[in-house]
């Protein structure tokens, strides 16, 4: 089979570049939408529906249907709105942003210990002392190992009942982790393989408020985190482009170095 070279041109964070892409090293970092795709428990689920399926009194085949679901179901992006009073709307995320350079801070040995467990600034150090600062206009994912729990509710959210958001229980950053990315770095987004940026306990979502307030956007639900390397990987987040959107569904790759 012929291997097939694509070029992108990628507008990461000012730097134009016409950059050579394998599309042999992109890996999908998106969870199938379909009946077992996970939404809040305060949600309902995905909506598909077929409208038309097989064959018309013309003879050829034709299928179509029709979808619907909350925004912040399945992998998905949150606009800054999503928290932010004023903030921008999903449509108003410029592309050039949704482009980026991934760093992955591997915390899943401590969530493996503790469910509720938080990136702390601790985390962030020791990324950085073993790999270097994190750049400006990157997007940091967090690998809390919970993608091995997909699509059992049971594990993944801590509760499989609907409307039951006490029993929450699953990991994501702390406050001060959240403040230091947005006062000490200049992150694009930030990225989790859990249900959201905080963590299933939280009551005051105050990571959500801070990163959305600085005008970051949120990655949740990003499946293969585990797959991804600690550096080196540009990660492509395309939600769709809902006018006034508080986040949308997004096809995520990672293209890896
Ligand atoms: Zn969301």
């Amino acid at each position: 089979m012929r291997n097939h070279t694509i070029w992108l041109v990628l507008l990461v964070s000012g730097v134009c570049a016409g950059e050579k892409i394998d599309s042999a090293k992109a890996m999908d970092l998106t969870y199938t939408f379909d009946e077992k795709t996970i939404y809040w428990p305060t949600s309902p689920g995905f909506h598909w529906e077929k409208t038309q399926w097989g064959k018309t009194p013309a003879g050829y085949f034709y299928s179509s249907a029709n979808y619907g679901a909350n925004e912040h179901g399945g992998t998905h992006l949150d606009s800054p709105i999503h928290f932010s009073e004023g903030g921008i709307s999903t449509e108003q995320i410029p592309v050039s942003k949704l482009i980026a350079a991934a760093v992955v801070v591997d915390v899943s040995a401590a969530c493996g210990r503790n469910a509720d467990y938080r990136l702390t600034v601790a985390d962030l150090q020791a990324f950085e002392q073993k790999h270097g600062r994190i750049p400006n206009g990157s997007v940091l994912l967090v690998r809390t190992g919970w993608g091995r729990f997909w699509p059992d509710k049971m594990r993944y959210l801590g509760t499989d009942k609907q409307g039951d958001v006490a029993n929450l229980h699953f990991p994501g950053v702390s406050k001060e982790a959240a403040e230091f990315l947005v006062k000490q770095r200049a992150l694009n987004g930030l990225g989790i393989d859990t249900a959201s940026i905080d963590h299933g306990q939280s009551k005051d979502f105050i990571v959500h408020r801070v990163l959305y307030g600085a005008g970051l956007y949120g990655l949740e639900n990003v499946a293969n985190l585990e797959k991804v390397p600690v550096t080196g990987a540009t990660l492509i987040a395309l939600p769709m482009k809902i006018k006034g959107g508080t986040g949308g569904p997004a096809r995520i790759v990672a293209i890896l170095p």
